[in-house]
């Protein structure tokens, strides 16, 4: 029996479930696992260095009751945290922020060492979550809500209040940046956050959960550290009102059945399958740049890298020979990192294998290494076609696949077809075929030449495959919230031995029979109340007063003067200050 602390729901309880039941991989999903599988939790996570096979360290997963105790205690924390003024909090997210930038190197260094990350994007990563943490701070306390228009004597408007309890479940491919977006939006916001990291980097996520903690009040943000057993025993407890994952579809879609269970609301943030259009227009050098920089930058480990090429054909040739050039240039290890791990690695060798046997060329690269570690060349592929799992399936991996087409009409009605739906590129001098492109792609974002480089903030929701809600920029902050639109009516207090009416102050003319003063409107009758009745009914000002005369409600106002406006109170009513 666990007993919940304030602020949780009555319906809270422990689901006892044994948790070694986590499904297998579905069957898009060919991501590989962590360095232990897809353990249960309870485990040992053991971390090797992807670019020599060297042991990084060893972490204890959570168990089922250590999971529950950090719900149980980010549930208990929230009470206090959802009180505190929004510009408090925001100042402590700030706190948070100097703390990560203090700590960027060792996290950066660290994250190197679990992922393979170079050591100056990784450090990019870590600078771009106290960005975000920031960038929250600031806006956390502005979130606003909405007023409305209702009647005149009424005040219809909306606030925001937090989810409560959000888990954020977060990837290995750009671990700190992730998690301090889905963190600052959570917190800021009056929500306290289980931080599920990674298994393929949980020292960085604990090292990230530590700094980040120096400066909250405990249990605002509590990290659990274990591989997807863990992720899942998180999704399925009660005391989570919502879980933000970002991560590969198959997750995505595991996470979204259980917390169908649970009531929790979902975003998720999913895998991708980005097709790039290069049109017959543009210099095929500089979109050779480009499709080499939205393949193979970070080892093609990013969400939205470019997965598929329909490149014209009338420069195709120039293209293809340009992007070999491109790849051959990052076969310097200084340049890509190596693949995470060594399971992720033979993915990507499978799908390669498997679209050269269906008729693909490998222009360069396409094998992998001898040595130590999990590296993997850029590699470019030609002859690709639609039906190939390279085309179909997020490679995750460097690999440019190509497909020439013969117009831009065939490589659009190609992009467009696909299960994912999270972005894609077009890079066309024409004004026209951009157009098409913005409106026909079922994607969250569209990029007209450029592969990468949008504005700070920027957020779309996914389709399809890849996921639902906003899981970036200020709508985060919606999704993170609870809307409530409140109405506020007039009062009918009771007065000395009956009830009294609080009467408007309408700068309607006063209608015939209209009584003016505060004794009068007490004894009038109800059918003269234009906004409340005595049954604390809101009626609408055209609607017939109850057993009145329709007559006497047609008009808004009361005619009483402004000092009539105040309500009376009850004699047994509890007088200010007590
Ligand atoms: P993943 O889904 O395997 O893991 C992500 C997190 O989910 C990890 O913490 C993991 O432990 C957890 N998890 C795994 N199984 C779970 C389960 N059954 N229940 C609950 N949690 C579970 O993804 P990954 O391999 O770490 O990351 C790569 C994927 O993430 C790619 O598909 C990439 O496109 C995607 N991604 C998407 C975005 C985006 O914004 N759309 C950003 C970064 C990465």
């Amino acid at each position: 029996m666990t007993t919940w602390a304030p602020g949780t729901r009555p319906d809270d309880a422990v689901d006892a479930r044994p948790h070694d039941d986590v499904a297998p991989d579905d069957a898009h999903d060919h991501r590989p696992g962590p360095a232990v599988g897809r353990s249960a939790a309870g485990g040992v996570l053991t971390v090797l260095d992807p670019s020599d096979g060297s042991t990084v360290g060893e972490i204890r997963e959570a168990d089922r009751d250590e999971v529950v105790e950090a719900v149980r205690r980010a549930r208990a924390a929230q009470h206090d945290w959802e009180r505190t003024p929004a510009a408090d909090r925001g100042a402590q997210l700030h706190g948070a922020a100097a703390a990560l930038r203090e700590h960027a190197a060792e996290l950066a260094a660290l994250n190197q060492r679990e992922t393979g990350k170079p050591f100056d994007d990784s450090l990019g990563g870590v600078l771009a979550g106290a960005d975000t943490l920031r960038q929250y701070a600031e806006l956390g306390p502005v979130h606003r809500g909405l007023s409305l228009v209702g009647g005149r004597e009424s005040a219809d408007f909306t606030i925001d209040q937090p989810r409560g309890v959000v888990a954020a479940i977060t990837p290995w491919n750009d671990p700190v940046a992730v998690a301090c977006g889905l963190i600052g939006a959570a917190l800021v916001t009056g929500s306290t956050v289980v931080h599920k990291p990674s298994e393929r980097c949980p020292h960085v996520g604990e090292l990230l959960g530590r700094v980040l903690a120096e400066t909250l009040p405990p249990d605002v943000l509590v990290t659990v550290s274990g591989g997807g057993g863990v992720g899942a025993a998180l999704t399925e407890q009660p005391g989570v009102d919502a879980v933000a994952h970002v991560g590969s579809t198959a997750t995505g879609r595991r996470i979204a059945r259980m917390a169908a269970l649970t009531g929790a609301h979902v975003v998720l943030e999913n895998g991708g399958n980005d097709a790039l259009i290069v049109d017959g227009d543009v210099d095929p050098v500089w979109a050779a740049e480009q499709a080499a920089i939205g393949s193979f930058a970070n080892a093609g480990q990013i969400c939205t890298s470019v997965e598929r090429i329909f490149v014209h054909r009338d420069v195709a040739a120039a293209f293809v020979e340009a992007l070999v050039a491109e790849a051959a240039r990052r076969h310097d290890r200084l340049e890509m990192g190596p693949l995470v791990d060594a399971r992720l690695r033979a993915e990507v060798q499978r799908q390669v294998d498997e679209a050269v046997a269906d008729g693909a060329t490998v222009e360069i690269g396409g094998t992998t290494p001898e040595g130590p570690g999990s590296w993997w060349p850029a590699t470019v592929l030609t002859g690709c076609r639609p039906h190939m799992t390279i085309m179909q399936e997020e490679t995750f991996g460097p690999v440019a696949p190509v497909q020439v087409v013969d117009d831009f009409d065939e490589a659009l009605r190609l992009a467009c077809h696909d299960r994912h739906g999270l972005a894609a590129t077009v890079l066309t001098g024409s004004i026209a075929h951009a157009n098409r492109a913005l409106a026909d792609l079922p994607v969250g974002t569209v990029k007209i030449n450029a592969v990468f480089g949008g504005a700070p903030g920027g957020s779309a929701q996914p389709r399809g495959e890849s996921g639902s809600g906003f899981g970036y920029g200020p709508e985060l902050l919606d999704e993170l919230t609870l809307t409530k639109v409140v109405h506020y009516g007039v009062p009918v207090l009771a007065a000395d031995g009956g009830h009294q009416e609080v009467r408007g102050t309408s700068s309607a003319p006063l209608a015939a029979g209209d009584q003016v003063g505060g004794q009068d409107s007490a004894e009038a009758p109800h059918g003269a109340a234009t906004t409340g009745t005595s049954t604390g009914r809101t009626r609408h000002p055209q609607e017939p007063a109850e057993g009145g005369d329709p007559d006497d409600t047609a008009h808004t106002g009361t005619g009483r003067g402004e000092d009539d406006a105040e309500p009376r109170v009850h004699p047994s009513s509890p007088a200010e200050g007590d």
